[in-house]
């Protein structure tokens, strides 16, 4: 099939090389991606890159976007941590559920990098069980008054514009609310083991007040339209964040093993090296087929590939996982010193197999949908 990778991917590996490969360490140290580099990649196009043309952004495939993620989640997995949440999660859901009105008001100013914004479910007691959640809203004469706390939320710290679910008499709601309203503190998350540069922080709601049109979607259908939604987008980011990961661990294993010598040659001569770039390889590839495979999907319109995002994102941040590993044993005692990117990508991959449902919660969803399609009646099996 004829395909063309759209251009900005070509930016995107540029400013990725030069900038942000040489940088990541130095940004996990400081614990913050800057706001230079958030302007830098605003400027280049990046931040609205899958957001369509005549809101601001370059309107580029869903494939060509998983290509640009896997570029900037080689060169820092905190700065691509910023496109999943604010382009992904937010900037997309916005564009297939929010009103007119809303788009007009929030993707441009998205596109263009003055609004950063984030998404912002999961709380002290509600992770995975994010229908637990115990921040609510009351609906008033002018609008809603939001009460709770949120934790865990990427890029917080900076953000402008807040994806925000609150619940109603059981019902869950979601609202788009802006930093500067009043009575919405935030607290830098620290401490982390990786992520360190995506600006993690608490949020505390004490008697938030927003308008009635700050609402996204009907009242009431938060889990089922909109995080379901966003979460679809999200996991497609996120599948190919673990792309990135193993691919950056791969060029690293690859490169020290064909200058490391011992045993009077290069490592990468001996087979037991060799069958651990074999198997990193294999399952890089693998991955990068199951996600090009949901981006041909989107790109053919066809937005319901819901479970082969879940086994994707699944599988990926396995393989990140796998490939870091076995990147940090190619390198040796090297490849647990901050000197060397494996020791980072390796802590990155790990974040990968709890954010956007843990793999746990995938294993449980991929194999209920396994029992129902791969089911033969006609067999025997007594
Ligand atoms: C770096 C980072 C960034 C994040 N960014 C965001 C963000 O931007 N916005 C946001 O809203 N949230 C964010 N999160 C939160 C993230 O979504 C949650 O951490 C995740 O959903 C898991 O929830 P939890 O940490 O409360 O773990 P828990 O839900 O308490 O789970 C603990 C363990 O129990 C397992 N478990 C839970 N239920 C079951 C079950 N039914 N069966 C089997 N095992 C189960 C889990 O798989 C896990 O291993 C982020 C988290 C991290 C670490």
């Amino acid at each position: 099939m004829e395909y063309d990778i759209h251009p900005l991917v070509g930016i995107a590996k540029k400013f990725s090389d030069e900038v942000l490969r040489p940088s990541a360490g130095l940004f996990d140290e400081q614990g913050e991606v800057p706001r230079e580099i958030m302007r830098e990649m605003a400027d280049l196009g990046l931040l609205g890159s899958i957001l369509p043309k005549e809101y601001g952004g370059q309107g580029i495939d869903p494939l060509s976007y998983g290509y640009l993620t896997e570029e900037i989640g080689k060169g820092c997995n905190s700065t691509r941590a910023l496109l999943t949440v604010h382009t992904s999660l937010v900037g997309e859901t916005l564009v297939k559920l929010g009103t007119q009105e809303q788009k007009e008001k929030y993707l441009p100013a998205m596109a263009k990098g003055e609004k950063i914004a984030c998404f912002a479910l999961s709380e002290p007691e509600a992770g995975t069980d994010a229908n637990a959640i115990s921040t609510m809203y009351e609906p008033t004469e002018n609008g809603f008054v939001i009460n709770g706390h949120k934790k865990w939320i990427t890029y917080s710290g900076v953000a402008d514009l807040f994806l925000v679910f609150a619940k109603h008499d059981e019902k869950v709601s979601a609202f788009i609310v802006e930093m500067g309203t009043q009575g919405l503190t935030r607290k830098p998350m620290r401490g982390l083991m990786a992520s360190r540069g995506a600006h993690l922080s608490e949020l505390h709601f004490d008697n938030v007040e927003v308008p009635k049109d700050s609402l996204i979607g009907r009242e009431g259908t938060g889990f089922s339209f909109v995080a379901n939604a966003a979460l679809f987008y999200g996991r497609y980011s996120i599948a190919w964040a673990g792309v990135a990961i193993a691919h950056a661990a791969l060029e690293e294993m690859v490169t020290y093993a064909r200058k490391r010598e011992q045993f009077g040659k290069k490592i990468g001569q001996h087979q037991l090296i060799q069958g651990l770039i074999a198997d990193s390889t294999t399952a890089f590839y693998a991955a990068k087929s199951a996600c090009e495979k949901i981006g041909y999907l989107r790109n053919q319109g066809d937005h319901n590939s819901l479970m082969e995002i879940n086994i994707a994102k699944y599988y990926s941040s396995s393989v990140a996982m796998l490939v870091a590993n076995n990147a940090v044993q190619v390198l040796g005692g090297n490849g647990i010193s901050n000197r060397f990117p494996v020791e980072r990508l390796y802590r990155e991959a790990k974040v990968l197999e709890i954010i956007e449902g843990t793999n746990q919660i995938q294993q449980i969803l991929i194999s209920q949908h396994a029992l129902r399609k791969f089911f033969r009646k006609d067999s025997i099996v007594a």
